[in-house]
């Protein structure tokens, strides 16, 4: 039986444990930091399976990573990678159904992850089982489940490639099963303008810090950064997401006010060129970021790699490949930005559905992405 007939196969008769590990895993809460008890899960799991000498099971403190065909760790050709983490879901009353019951309704799995990222997770275990079920020829292979990726820490996939050095990443992130080569980078920071308090009735002898401040506001609401070369990518984008003051009390003039600013860099920004737009013209202000740079990144239209990709894509779904670019930020950063690791993105699940309430995924989607990583696996 050739392989496409033996993933079929394979599909139909999993697709009840499928769907129950699905909903299994969106059931673990698994805010950043608190990873541990889903690596313990999907180990047991894996566990259970009979797995092959070719197979092994590696945990890096949250991070789990499952090789395939390697003969050392250092020499895998292609890492998957997906992230075990979500942002919270604490705002309940919108949702159609508990964010953590993981209810399969017509077709679909609801729940805080679903979409973002557990059903890559899904399609990435499933893929694995069935490369070590059926024992087949690849080149060497890591299915990385890392941890810290919501939280902008990174710290999960940095651990990662301590690890191991892969030639090739596919970032599995929701991308409604297209081929991704690109997306904008991420920054957050914060500014902080320092004032001078007095009483409310005699404004003038102090300094109000939220007035201070106001030029920014009005600056980020009112123009647009032009200082960079326009790219693929578009232009950046970016908002105030969060404003806070201190003040002695609310008849007195407030002395500290702190604008928190999430900012999506295109091709070319850097740390400074971003912070440089931000502060111009501002008087008495801190400048904080919150977490490290992440810069934006776009694979060549003309690399291997993505020439590859549309011919996986070609064969897995019989139809061409339109591959898109991702508005948000993925550790595609870390990986192709900063290693230099030729890098696509490809995952099920619409990615506008990723961080809302009653986050869902559709089981075909996941059973689609299943095919296309085991393709890949097999011609990478
Ligand atoms: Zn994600």
């Amino acid at each position: 039986m050739d392989i496409e007939k033996k993933l079929n196969k394979f599909l139909k008769t999993n697709l009840q444990k499928i769907i129950y590990f699905l909903s299994a895993i969106v059931k673990i809460k698994s805010y950043s930091n608190c990873e541990k008890e889903l690596v313990k899960f999907i180990t047991n799991y894996i566990n259970h399976q009979k797995l092959t000498k070719n197979s092994k099971i590696k945990i890096i403190k949250n991070n789990l990573i499952l090789l395939y065909a390697f003969s050392n760790h250092q020499d895998i050709k292609l890492l998957y990678d997906a992230h075990l983490d979500t942002v919270p879901a604490e705002h309940t009353e919108k949702w159609l159904v508990p964010p953590f019951s993981g209810k399969f309704l017509s077709g679909k799995i609801y729940g805080r992850g679903s979409c973002d990222d557990k059903g890559s997770i899904t399609s990435l275990i499933f893929c694995f089982l069935f490369l070590n079920k059926f024992q087949i020829k690849t080149p060497p292979l890591a299915f990385s489940f890392s941890s810290n990726e919501e939280d902008s820490s990174a710290k999960g996939i940095e651990e990662i490639l301590k690890y191991t050095k892969p030639r090739y990443c596919i970032i599995c992130e929701p991308s409604d099963l297209k081929i991704v080569y690109g997306h904008k980078g991420k920054w957050s920071v914060k500014l902080t303008f320092l004032g001078k308090t007095s009483h409310s009735s005699l404004p003038h002898l102090g300094k109000n810090a939220i007035y201070l401040g106001y030029p920014l506001i009005k600056k980020l609401i009112e123009t647009k950064n032009k200082n960079f070369k326009p790219s693929i990518l578009g232009e950046p984008v970016y908002t105030i997401t969060y404003i806070e003051s201190k003040t002695n009390s609310l008849n007195s003039i407030p002395y500290e006010c702190s604008i928190y600013i999430d900012y999506r860099s295109v091709l070319g920004e850097t740390e400074n060129s971003i912070k440089n737009y931000i502060v111009k013209n501002l008087k008495n202000f801190k400048f904080q970021p919150l977490h490290r740079f992440f810069k934006a990144w776009v694979l060549d239209e003309n690399h291997n790699l993505l020439k590859l990709a549309k011919e996986i894509y070609q064969l897995s779904f019989k139809k061409e490949a339109k591959p898109i670019l991702w508005q948000f930020c993925t550790n595609g950063s870390i990986t192709m930005a900063n290693y230099n690791i030729p890098t696509i993105g490809f995952g099920p699940g619409n990615p506008f559905l990723a961080h809302q309430d009653n986050e869902h995924i559709n089981i075909k989607d996941v059973l689609e992405a299943i095919k296309f990583y085991v393709n890949f696996s097999l011609y990478i």
